[in-house]
């Protein structure tokens, strides 16, 4: 059976992005995924990367990805990480789920990002980077929503383009570390829908999860 992790970063369990984020487990759980969801928040998840990510000695200056290679090799890294890396080892596919944030991934997302996307695991040392990526084989997806309006979005637009807006987190965290990239469902502006837009946004996360072999590749 497919294996789907997806994590999670929104404060608020009765937000939006909770609910779409809800629909797209029960919308991977009837493909017969099995679903596996790290909620950032309700983990209280620590977001820096520092000395403490290691159980073997950080001697003399910290240098992150030395550290991060020598953690790969010898199986030192703090539990928290080590649990977040089992669940990539399980995962076929990885969905971040979160609200745009400073055109950009909530701070704790970007933090599980610095801390479990590994030098010697995900890229670097005996591993290569894209193609050749640490979590080759996997496919991964964005899952968001917005403030603005998807009118706002697009060449010369207020908010400019979502490929360029969003290249940082699919192509230089996600393709960059193996994943293959597939196009990211996003619901735009939620906030400012009525109910029954909102029930139709619902509606196109759920086709969207359940159509996966069909949906475009970005990258990869
Ligand atoms: C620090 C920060 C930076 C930001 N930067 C950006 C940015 O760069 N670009 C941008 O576009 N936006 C930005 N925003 C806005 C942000 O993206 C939106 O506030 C967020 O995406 C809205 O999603 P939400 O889940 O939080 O909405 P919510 O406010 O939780 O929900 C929206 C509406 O849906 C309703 N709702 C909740 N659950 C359900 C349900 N189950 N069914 C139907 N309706 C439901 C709620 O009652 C509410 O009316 C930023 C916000 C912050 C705080």
């Amino acid at each position: 059976m497919p294996h789907a992790l997806i994590v999670h970063a929104h404060p608020e369990a009765k937000s939006f992005c909770n609910a779409q984020m809800s629909e797209a487990v029960r919308a991977l759980q009837a493909q017969s995924y099995t679903v596996e969801v790290s909620d950032l928040y309700a983990m209280n998840w620590d977001a820096e990367l520092n000395r403490h990510d290691f159980t073997h000695d950080v001697e003399g200056p910290f240098k992150p990805p030395l550290a991060q290679e020598q953690a790969s090799k010898s199986n030192t890294f703090a539990p928290d990480i080590a649990a977040e890396l089992e669940k990539l080892r399980r995962a076929d596919l990885l969905v971040f789920s979160f609200p745009l944030w400073w055109f950009s991934l909530p701070a704790l997302l970007k933090g599980w990002v610095d801390r479990v996307f590994v030098r010697g695991t995900a890229y670097g040392g005996r591993i290569g980077t894209f193609a050749e990526g640490g979590f080759r084989g996997k496919r991964a997806l964005l899952l968001f929503t917005t403030g603005s309006l998807e009118e706002h979005f697009g060449p010369g637009a207020r908010d400019g383009e979502l490929d360029v807006l969003l290249f940082h987190i699919q192509h230089g965290m996600l393709w960059f570390c193996g994943f293959q990239v597939l196009a990211p469902v996003i619901s735009f502006a939620p906030v400012r829908g009525t109910p029954e837009a909102r029930q139709q946004q619902l509606g196109q996360v759920r086709l969207a999860l359940s159509t996966l072999d069909t949906r475009p590749i970005i990258f990869g």
